[in-house]
């Protein structure tokens, strides 16, 4: 039963209890879905590079909502409940952070910089501040907030070293977080190009959703490309 569906996922409660199918979708939206388009094959791709990723975190101690693959575009994860905000983690200056303070186009920050924003379409995602989540009821208190960013840190220390073992600069990226059941906190949503920014680390080549943002090339092709790399096979 068809219980969500968000710009790049379908949610579906399953037989069993307790847990979801999250469907990959393969339409592309940006902008605050002002500009859209498709690209076949993309949700496989997505689905496939969350797996790799997921795994990695769990491989180093990070809880996570994922279970197992189910198809290569369908992924079994545990039913949480969801916390309405995203969680930004920025190494280097670009997109909306260049735009709202005025900082060059890819300075490197001089530590990994944690925002987190609202999760409302209708305010277009407003940048919050610790008070704002508190006010908004978005979590229940200031040690929610803080294990977010120590995680969102910790999160970003993992992918980091992971990416650039892969010749790739993890740029910035987007986490969501739920609670489970057992009221445990769990990384959710996905890992893949549409939210985490990657460059490649000779050329700075952009492999990741500003590709379809900015009109740079062929989606399919970068996010393969992301995907052989995390996979170890070079291309
Ligand atoms: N991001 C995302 N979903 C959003 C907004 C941002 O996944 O609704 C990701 C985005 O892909 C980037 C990081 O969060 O990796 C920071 O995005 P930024 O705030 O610079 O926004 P943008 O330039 O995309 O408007």
């Amino acid at each position: 039963m068809l219980i969500y569906e968000g710009k790049g996922k379908k949610l579906y409660l399953t037989q069993e209890q307790g847990y979801i199918q999250a469907e990959f979708k393969d339409d592309l939206t940006a902008f605050n879905a002002q500009k859209r388009g498709e690209q076949k094959g993309k949700g496989e791709l997505n689905c496939l590079i969350s797996q790799a990723l997921f795994e990695l975190l769990e491989s180093k101690g990070i809880a996570t909502h994922y279970v197992k693959l189910i198809e290569n575009h369908i992924m079994l994860c545990k039913k949480i409940e969801m916390i309405p905000l995203e969680v930004v983690v920025r190494n280097i200056a670009t997109g909306s952070l260049t735009k709202r303070l005025g900082l060059e186009e890819g300075r490197s920050l001089p530590f990994a910089l944690v925002e987190f924003y609202y999760k409302d379409d209708a305010l277009g995602d407003p940048l919050l501040n610790d008070e704002h989540c508190l006010i908004l009821g978005a979590v229940r208190d200031r040690e929610v907030l803080q294990e977010l960013r120590e995680m969102g840190k910790r999160i970003n220390e993992i992918l980091s070293e992971f990416f650039i073992s892969r010749d790739l600069v993890l740029v910035d990226f987007k986490l969501e977080f739920g609670f489970s059941e057992e009221g445990e906190l769990l990384l959710a949503d996905e890992l893949s190009p549409d939210n985490l920014r990657l460059w490649d680390k000779h050329t700075g080549k952009k492999l990741d959703k500003d590709v379809f943002r900015q009109d740079l090339g062929d989606v399919k092709n970068a996010y393969e490309e992301v995907l052989h790399r995390i996979k170890g096979e070079g291309k």
